[in-house]
């Protein structure tokens, strides 16, 4: 994708053919009365499908829908200037910010969802993305940054924490804050495009944004059944039949990356190292809505095979799949009630418990 990215996706290709994966696992006997709609907007494909709707009402609310995302994605843009650019500088500058509602309930919600991560989802490390090269249009590129660069910004410890919020006033005690909420963007603003869909009535939906989605309603008479890309990107690895309304969301190593050296530098940084997480390659999430699915799913990614659990249980997440290094998956035995395999899987399957 060419357009100014927030979260970037750039395998229109591997979208696609996991777009037509899916078609063909959800075929079957019955008429579709599916509407469907792309656009491009928060620098992916979105994927809009709608149960048995007439055309015109369809297309006020998918106009409705584009307006609102765009908006979004300028406004929360992490490098290009809009109202997050500004608030970044006012911050780093010591002064104070006056939001508004929606404003402050946004970073709320970012700081809320980093305490209850242990800050593994940390939206403050802004600075630590750019040195990585995150905070471009273009690919990420090697070598990796020096060292001595990487350690100093995690000495300066920048976290939501040091957010301080007087009523509408925003201040912080840390001005190495740069705050960058790609890490839970596209859960953010699922969420808007669903309440949308239901501000208009219609109860069976589901908004695809390059394979993270929530779904509400059914498929006629059938759950709505969506598919998990296997980290390796051959095709469909799992699939999961939604429930009511329901997110689904994954984080994976392979959505921006380079290798260099033999190594696999990604876009998903461990803030407690400043380098790109380890042991994990993906990690899905299925929660009610989107914003805590997504930002959950990089905690988790973060956290990784050892320490998933605790995570999850403090932010309240009882469907987890992660898929680490070795390609083991690990699950709860929620999550594994809700999958199903497309794929034989060689490694183990090993299933935990997150006891809330
Ligand atoms: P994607 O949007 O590609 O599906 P994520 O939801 O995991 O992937 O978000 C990754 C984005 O989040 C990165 O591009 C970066 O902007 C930001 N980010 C990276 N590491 C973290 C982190 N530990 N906490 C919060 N945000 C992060
Ligand atoms: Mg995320």
């Amino acid at each position: 994708m060419t357009s100014p990215r927030y979260f970037p996706h750039h395998y229109l290709v591997r979208f696609l053919l996991l777009i037509f994966a899916l078609q063909a696992l959800t075929a079957c006997g019955e008429k579709d009365k599916t509407y469907h709609a792309q656009l491009v907007s928060l620098g992916t494909l979105i994927d809009i499908s709608i149960w048995n709707i007439k055309k015109d009402k369809a297309d006020t609310v998918i106009h409705e829908i584009e307006n609102r995302l765009n908006a979004v994605h300028q406004k929360w843009h992490a490098w290009n200037p809009g109202r997050l650019v500004e608030i970044n500088k006012h911050l780093a500058n010591g002064e104070t910010v006056n939001l508004t509602t929606v404003e402050y309930e946004h970073l709320v919600l970012a700081r809320d969802l980093a305490i209850a991560s242990d800050h593994l989802f940390n939206p403050a490390i802004g600075k630590l993305i750019t040195l990585w090269g995150f905070h471009s249009d273009d690919p990420p590129a090697p070598p990796p940054p020096a060292v001595r660069e990487i350690r100093k910004l995690v000495a300066e410890a920048p976290n939501m924490q040091q957010l301080h919020f007087d009523a509408l006033s925003l201040s912080s005690s840390n001005s190495e804050i740069e705050l960058d909420l790609g890490g839970f963007a596209k859960g953010y603003a699922v969420d808007q495009a669903i309440s949308i869909l239901k501000n208009h009535g219609i109860n069976n939906a589901i908004i695809n944004a390059g394979g993270d989605l929530r779904a509400i309603g059914t498929h006629g008479n059938r759950p709505w059944r969506i598919g998990i890309r296997h980290p390796d990107g051959q095709g469909v690895i799992a699939s999961i039949t939604t429930n009511g309304d329901e997110s689904v969301f994954t984080s994976g190593n392979y959505e921006r990356y380079y290798d260099y050296q033999g190594e696999r530098f990604h876009h998903i940084i461990d803030p407690r190292t400043g380098f790109p997480a380890k042991g994990t390659r993906s990690v899905t999430v299925i929660h009610s809505d989107g914003a805590t699915a997504d930002a959950a799913a990089t905690a988790l990614f973060v956290a990784g095979p050892d320490q998933w659990q605790k995570i999850a249980r403090q932010m309240h997440i009882s469907r987890v799949m992660l898929i680490d290094e070795h390609m083991n998956i690990h699950m709860t035995p929620e999550m594994a009630e809700r999958i199903h395999f497309e794929q034989n899987i060689e490694k183990e399957i090993i299933i935990t418990p997150v006891e809330s």
